[in-house]
């Protein structure tokens, strides 16, 4: 059994280059497809990498400033207990002020611890110099505590140190009396560079920001920092805009608007502390291995691409080569065939085609016990007619009797060959004696209706004889007699005179 899928089938031509060509673009569209798909998933990957880095970083800022706030908190309240219960006579801010000085170097990060009494005047410092006289009511911090009882720690806006120019976070607890009146502020100050140069240790790109701000947007410490830190408001920016009022910790890829540089941010409020800290690496920074990587990659599979195209182009033109090639070669056996089926001069069926027809018609007829017929015709005096006229209008008279013949021979099945020089043959497959007679009478007649001069012969135009033979239905002679007896029946109507059918 043969399989008949399209696939077993032969392709046409043309289905044969469209597959080629759909074959091509399929390897690369699957190419160009794969590639893309990696090059997303890889930058997937270096942004949720770059994510991990960045909270990482924020939970060490965080880490960092917790520490330093709520010890140097812890310190303060301690302070605000002892001016609240001791009072503030010269003694005992003598002996804050030593107390002070020592405690100030058990707190990482805390530059100056000071008091301030309810008038903002300095009662006790850290410092060693000793106590200038200063007021500090003007301070926000100051009249912050001044006017709310709140007893928590308060972490304020940068300012500017009167100690030591520095610029200082001030963290700072309300100093009451037994009765609740507000008695003074105990503060501890916090360098910003302290913050700022742990944050230069951290892992980050240089276009890359570390910051600590207060709850409101107020910057406390930045990485890179920035010329105008105290009064830098990040409030309207995304983070505090639209990230920290839905969740307190998170990532997001946002544009700076501090600087207009696209970053991938962790941010998180500090449990307790009005402070966020936040981190963020450059997109640049995260893509540029991402970027050389799709370079290559695009360089790859677009030499790939080529060289397929290159490929398919080369096979494409093989292929229309082979094509080409194949219908010459079938147009050239056709005309083989004709060639070898064919008399050359006449156009009439060549002897070895009247010779296959028969075999088979005569097989045939004997199988289904059917008659079939012969006519073998011979021009009268052909030689003769050479003679006068010359070979090549011998030629010409032949073509002209063979059209005769063909016109003759209409039946599907019937045959006209040129059976040798100016002999000719009919075969006419189931056909009685009566009609192939009638047929050899028509071509006799047909030839004298055309009137071909032949001044050579008795009768002045050119005359054909035949004999004509039938086969018995049972079969019983030969084709070799059968033809010897047609041929004899010509003889002798050229016998009888010529220009006859002898049957
Ligand atoms: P008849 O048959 O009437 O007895 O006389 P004839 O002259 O036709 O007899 P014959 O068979 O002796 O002559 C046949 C001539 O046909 C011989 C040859 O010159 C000519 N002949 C055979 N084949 C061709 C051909 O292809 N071209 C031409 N021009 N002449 C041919
Ligand atoms: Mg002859
Ligand atoms: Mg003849």
């Amino acid at each position: 059994m043969t399989l008949s899928l399209p696939i077993y089938t032969r392709l046409t031509p043309k289905a044969l280059s469209l597959s080629l060509i759909g074959f091509i673009l399929l390897v690369c569209f699957s190419l160009i497809l794969a590639t893309a798909w990696q090059m997303a998933q890889s930058s997937g990957e270096r942004v949720d990498a770059a994510k991990i880095t960045v909270s990482n970083i924020v939970l060490a800022a965080e880490q960092q400033a917790r520490d330093t706030m709520l010890q140097a908190d812890n310190t303060l309240r301690d302070l605000a207990e002892r001016v609240a219960h001791d009072g503030s006579g010269p003694d005992q801010q003598e002996r804050l002020a030593k107390l002070m000085a020592r405690q100030v170097n058990n707190i990482e990060g805390v530059q100056g611890l000071f008091i301030f009494d309810a008038h903002g005047n300095w009662m006790a410092n850290s410092f060693s110099e000793g106590l200038h006289t200063k007021n500090n009511s003007d301070r926000a911090y100051f009249v912050y505590h001044r006017e709310h009882d709140d007893q928590s720690i308060h972490i304020g806006s940068i300012v500017e140190s009167r100690t030591t120019g520095e610029m200082v976070i001030p963290i700072s607890r309300r100093i009451e009396t037994a009765d609740g009146a507000f008695a003074g502020v105990a503060l501890a100050t916090v360098p910003v560079s302290y913050f700022q140069s742990f944050f230069k240790r951290m892992d980050v790109d240089d276009a890359g920001v570390i910051f600590l701000a207060l709850d409101n947007g107020e910057l406390l410490a930045r990485r890179p920092t920035v010329a105008a830190l105290m009064t830098t408001n990040l409030s309207k920016g995304e983070i505090f805009s639209r990230y920290l009022p839905q969740s307190d910790s998170g990532t997001a890829i946002i544009k700076s608007i501090v600087d207009g540089i696209e970053r991938i941010y962790a941010y998180r409020r500090l449990a307790g502390l009005p402070i966020v800290a936040a981190a963020g690496v450059s997109y640049e920074h995260v893509f540029a291995p991402w970027w050389s990587y799709v370079y290559q990659s695009v360089a790859l599979v677009g030499s790939i691409i080529l060289a397929l195209a290159f490929l398919g182009n080369l096979l494409y033109r093989q292929i229309q080569q082979l094509l080409v090639a194949e219908r010459e070669l079938k147009a050239i056996r056709k005309e083989l065939e004709v060639i070898a089926h064919t008399d050359g001069l006449t156009s009439l069926a060549n002897r070895r085609n009247f010779d296959l027809a028969m075999d088979k018609e005569w097989k045939r007829a004997t199988r289904n016990q059917t008659s079939i017929s012969v006519i073998l015709l011979d021009i009268d005096l052909f030689k003769q007619y050479n003679d006068h006229y010359g070979h090549l209008s011998g030629d010409d008279c032949l073509v002209r009797v063979a059209n005769l013949i063909a016109a003759n021979v209409n039946r599907p099945g019937d045959i006209a060959a040129r059976y040798g020089g100016e002999e000719f043959v009919v075969l006419l497959p189931d056909t009685e004696l009566a009609g192939a007679v009638v047929v050899a009478e028509n071509i006799r007649l047909s030839l004298l209706c055309a009137k071909i001069q032949h001044s050579a012969s008795p009768f002045g135009i050119v005359t054909i004889s035949s004999g004509v033979v039938s086969t018995a239905k049972t079969g019983e002679e030969n084709q070799k007699e059968f033809l010897i007896k047609a041929d004899r029946l010509l003889y002798s109507a050229k016998a009888q005179g010529r220009n006859r059918v002898g049957s």
